[in-house]
């Protein structure tokens, strides 16, 4: 099974994103400028309950994309992030249908968009509740408002996915930066999408088939998992240490550390369901490759 396929293109991008047509603090066109100076392939911009226009900036595609939350799920926040192709509108109306996420979340697909769950942790959502939420592209295991100085220290959701991962429910990873103050966000994590075509219907399909990892600033070149030798193997740009992350209590060799490493592999041990994979470089930034049942 090809995680990543060394062979294929890959686009940057950045899918979750505010500007001053919700609460962020900079202007539509702002935030733009600010993206493409960074070189991003593509940007979602996701205001809350309003959709954004396809466009372009420079060489950077500009996606539409919104953000729905949903109110009455118990002791917790339920944010939902659409990408949209051709800024195609789910109708959802925010007086009438702010309690059902999985009404938003069939839309949202219906309309030939993708739907990803955003920052479970900051959401500080339950394992029942996202057992529950239907069909999305992934959730976002780290986004960056959601830590410090912005929010809680809750920026990364690895807990809660695996959380998940260990009772059956596999989201695969993206990042967001969740921009809306425009001070260390932008560009602080990005998903990494292996489209045909750096186009809205080529990124989306690309999420929905699941050719995807996400970064902080290290690269993924090529990851496989080899479901008969139950082998998850990966190179990467230099790191300081890769972890591979399952439910098994203990297995050997499950975290390899050696300075400017390029490859490394993880052999699954019978108490393992599930594998997934993150490279960390030598200043701490982290790449994840999603899990899969092992
Ligand atoms: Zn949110
Ligand atoms: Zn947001």
């Amino acid at each position: 099974m090809i995680l990543v396929d060394p062979n294929k293109p890959v686009y940057r991008g950045n899918t979750h994103t505010h500007t001053q047509n919700s609460d962020g603090r900079k202007s539509f066109d702002e935030a733009l400028d600010i993206y493409a100076a960074l070189g991003h392939d593509f940007l979602v911009v996701t205001d809350h309950w309003k959709i954004g226009p396809e466009t372009r900036r420079g060489k950077m595609l500009v996606m539409s994309g919104i953000e729905y939350d949903f109110l009455d799920v118990p002791n917790q926040a339920l944010h939902v992030v659409g990408i949209l192709p051709g800024g195609a509108d789910p109708g959802l109306d925010r007086e009438k249908d702010n309690r059902d996420y999985n009404y938003a979340i069939r839309r949202i697909n219906e309309v030939g968009g993708a739907a990803v769950l955003a920052h479970p942790h900051w959401s500080l959502n339950t394992l029942d509740v996202m057992k529950n939420v239907g069909d999305v592209v992934g959730a976002e295991v780290y986004n960056a408002v959601s830590g410090l100085p912005f929010g809680p220290d809750r920026a990364v959701s690895t807990a809660q996915l695996d959380v998940a991962a260990a009772n059956g429910r596999l989201f695969r990873f993206l990042c967001g930066d969740d921009t809306h103050y425009y001070l260390s966000e932008p560009g602080s994590g990005f998903t990494m999408v292996q489209a045909d075509e750096c186009t809205p219907e080529g990124i989306i399909a690309a999420l929905k088939r699941g050719s995807f990892y996400c970064t902080q600033g290290p690269l993924v070149h090529a990851a496989s998992y080899d479901p008969e030798a139950r082998v998850f193997s990966v190179d990467c740009s230099p790191a300081d240490m890769v972890v591979f992350y399952t439910d098994a209590p203990w297995a050997p060799a499950r975290c390899v550390a050696e300075k400017g490493m390029t490859h490394a592999e993880y052999h699954a041990v019978d108490r393992d369901h599930f594998v997934r994979c993150e490279v960390i470089d030598a200043s701490g930034k982290r790449a994840w490759i999603s899990p899969v049942k092992a």
